[in-house]
């Protein structure tokens, strides 16, 4: 059976909707496999963060991989310590520095939370941005609120806004939102961090395409225009959500997920906005 190219994969605003997410990936050796995996299948966008620790094994895989930087998507999180507009500079330095590259694709504020300063930290990413050592600007884990404030600072340079999105987790009010301000969504955890595989209505739309509940997910986010960065270690997770690609939904299908109206939210940490 062959598997989807990386022109299978649709973009918007030239990032790739399917992508590698790599929480969680600690061990650098596994890190850099798992990367060189997914570039060699067809993966063009790789998703890290400073807190994954994992920075250095990302790059591995990169350099490993038989794929031209300039091919490949590459985003990275600067965490919520070095949100001081000294330390976002500093702290994205080590990053390319880890990461073996001139440039990360998108940057993304973590979370608004400890040193976030909407003015001061956003000045700083558009520094990065200016010296071309960042080429677009996101943010995670905004509700609308800060959306709106680091709109007011940003203008349009506000490029994505990655947060957990899954069909247990559908975030109508700032898809909604996003849309209409031209923010792109990138979905976190887009397998509830594996819970997709117990709801019997995903597995069930999923027998009946001979597929998994992980591409069933993957194919309604995909459908919605919405970018996923599922997390696979092994070439066989990689590899069943690459199929995704592949997947399409019925109509009734797509309904049928909409209608699970859920609010199960797996990453909840004390200092989320919410
Ligand atoms: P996820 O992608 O929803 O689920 C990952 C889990 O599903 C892992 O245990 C993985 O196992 C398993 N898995 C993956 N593909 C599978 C398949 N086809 N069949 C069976 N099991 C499968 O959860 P996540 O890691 O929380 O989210 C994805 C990425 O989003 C993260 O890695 C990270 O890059 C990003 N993220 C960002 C934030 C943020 O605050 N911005 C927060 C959370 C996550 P194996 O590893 O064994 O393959």
């Amino acid at each position: 059976m062959s598997l989807p190219t990386s022109d299978d994969c649709p973009r918007t605003d030239g990032m790739p909707l399917l992508g590698l997410g790599t929480w969680e990936n600690e061990d650098q050796a596994q890190c850099a496999e798992s990367v060189k995996t997914a570039l060699e299948m067809g993966y063009r966008h790789i998703d890290t963060a400073q807190i994954y620790g994992n920075e250095e094994g990302v790059g591995r895989g990169i350099a490993q991989a038989d794929v031209s930087r300039e091919d490949i998507f590459l985003a990275t999180k600067v965490w919520i310590d070095e949100l001081a507009p000294e330390d976002v500079k500093a702290s994205t330095e080590e990053s390319l520095d880890k990461l073996g590259v001139d440039y990360v694709d998108l940057l993304y504020v973590h979370w608004p939370a400890r040193e976030y300063d909407p003015e001061a930290t956003l000045a700083a990413f558009e520094e990065l941005k200016e010296e071309g050592k960042i080429r677009r600007i996101g943010v995670s884990n905004f509700e609308p609120e800060q959306l709106e404030t680091a709109q007011e600072i940003l203008g349009d340079d506000v490029f994505a806004n990655q947060v957990e999105l899954h069909p247990l987790l559908p975030q109508h009010d700032l898809r909604e939102y996003c849309d209409d301000n031209d923010i792109e969504l990138v979905a976190y955890s887009p397998l509830a961090r594996g819970d997709v595989f117990d709801v019997p209505e995903l597995t069930a739309i999923a027998d009946d395409h001979d597929a998994s509940a992980a591409q069933v997910s993957l194919a309604w986010l995909r459908e919605k225009g919405i970018t996923a960065i599922p997390k696979a270690t092994s070439e066989a997770h990689i590899s069943d959500n690459w199929q995704s690609l592949d997947l399409d939904l019925t109509d009734a299908e797509f309904a049928a997920i909409d209608e699970l109206n859920q609010t199960d939210r797996k990453v909840d940490p004390s200092f989320a906005p919410w």
